[in-house]
């Protein structure tokens, strides 16, 4: 190793992506990405861009994409911040709310990044485990010591808490910022954006890369008080202000004003869910109730490991965590129904 690594970066772990083969023809239900292609509106965007537009910077204060993202929620622009991604969304607001040594919050089994983010800015984080039947006891985060993070849906579980319950959680935590990320809120959740107004110490982070078909654009947002978004906008200034390039921009605003094939998709992938978890269950299969565009699924007969080597030696790829609690389970990405019943088919006979 260099002698030039910092002891932070030395002693970090870090987060593990689902594999992305390049190639090789699989059915590809492993990183949660939408089956289908995203808006036409967004690739008649693409395609319409002037040809020399790519030698500007991008608008770095991103006005017309917050402003289509602001219409789409019913929102103030100043309430609205964007990122490469939400995992940048994230980080950023690592960076805004949280000091080197302050404590954060968040389950011993959710999305990767909260730990890591931890790490790499040196926070004291703690883990609150999951019940037994997987569900995030909110019970556990009233009158924290601390800020927290709740993926709402969960990921990988995918179970989910009404808007009423999360609000609970921000009502009794009043002077420590609550994020809730809601990846996959899109797929029957009831979002908890139109909290913010009420509670200044929440922000709500959403992504393109799932429910908008857009996860190679690399577009996510958060949404909370236009405080909180200043603080974000200083963090973005000072690092990168050049964070969303031209194609994203354009990309993101299309896919805001269609709201009619967004609906459309997300409903087919809920209806496909539906009906996979049903198929699953019959053939002996645990799958917790999901309201997100994946299931949390258990074989009665092969371990986690051996099902998902099985699967991949028949090209389909799924995602397995080989960590404590959850390995003998799946989480498998809903694509199309083809998709579905071609893994349906592939499945050994129990
Ligand atoms: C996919 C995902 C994200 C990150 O999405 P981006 O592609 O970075 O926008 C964030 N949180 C959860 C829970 C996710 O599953």
């Amino acid at each position: 190793m260099s002698r030039f690594i910092s002891k932070r970066i030395q002693e970090m772990s870090v987060y593990v992506p689902g594999e992305q083969p390049q190639g090789g023809n699989f059915i590809k239900l492993n990183t949660n990405e939408n089956p289908y292609p995203p808006s036409p509106m967004v690739t008649a965007a693409l395609r319409e861009m002037p040809a020399d537009k790519p030698k500007l910077y991008p608008d770095p204060s991103c006005m017309a994409l917050k402003r289509a993202i602001a219409e789409f929620y019913k929102l103030d622009a100043k309430e609205v911040f964007v990122g490469n991604g939400s995992d940048e969304v994230l980080s950023s607001a690592f960076r805004a709310f949280f000091d080197e040594g302050d404590k954060v919050y968040f389950a011993d089994i959710t999305y990767g990044f909260y730990k890591v983010y931890s790490s790499l800015y040196g926070l004291q984080a703690t883990e609150i485990p999951l019940a037994t039947d997987f569900h995030i006891e909110l019970s556990d985060y009233m009158g924290l010591d601390g800020h927290m993070l709740i993926a709402n849906p969960n990921a990988p579980t995918g179970l989910y808490h009404t808007r009423q319950e999360m609000e609970a959680v921000i009502q009794a935590n009043p002077d420590r910022l609550v994020i809730i990320d809601e990846a996959y809120i899109d797929f029957g959740g009831e979002s908890c954006i139109p909290l913010i107004r009420k509670y200044d110490n929440l922000l709500v982070v959403q992504t393109f890369s799932k429910s908008r078909a857009l996860a190679g654009m690399r577009l996510g947002f958060g949404i909370g008080s236009p405080a909180l978004v200043e603080a974000l906008e200083k963090v973005k200034f000072s690092m990168n202000p050049y964070n969303i390039n031209q194609m994203t921009m354009a990309a993101g605003i299309a896919s805001m004003q269609d709201r009619g094939y967004f609906e459309e998709t997300t409903r087919k992938i809920v209806a496909t869910r539906e009906r996979f978890s049903a198929e699953l269950q019959a053939r002996g299969f645990t799958v917790l109730p999901s309201r997100t565009n994946f299931v949390f699924a258990k074989s009665q007969t092969l371990s986690g490991r051996e099902l998902y080597e099985y699967l991949k030696d028949r090209k389909i790829l799924v995602r397995h965590f080989d960590v404590p609690r959850i390995s003998e389970y799946l989480r498998i990405s809903i694509g199309t129904d083809q998709e579905m019943d071609a893994l349906l088919a592939a499945l050994p006979q129990e």
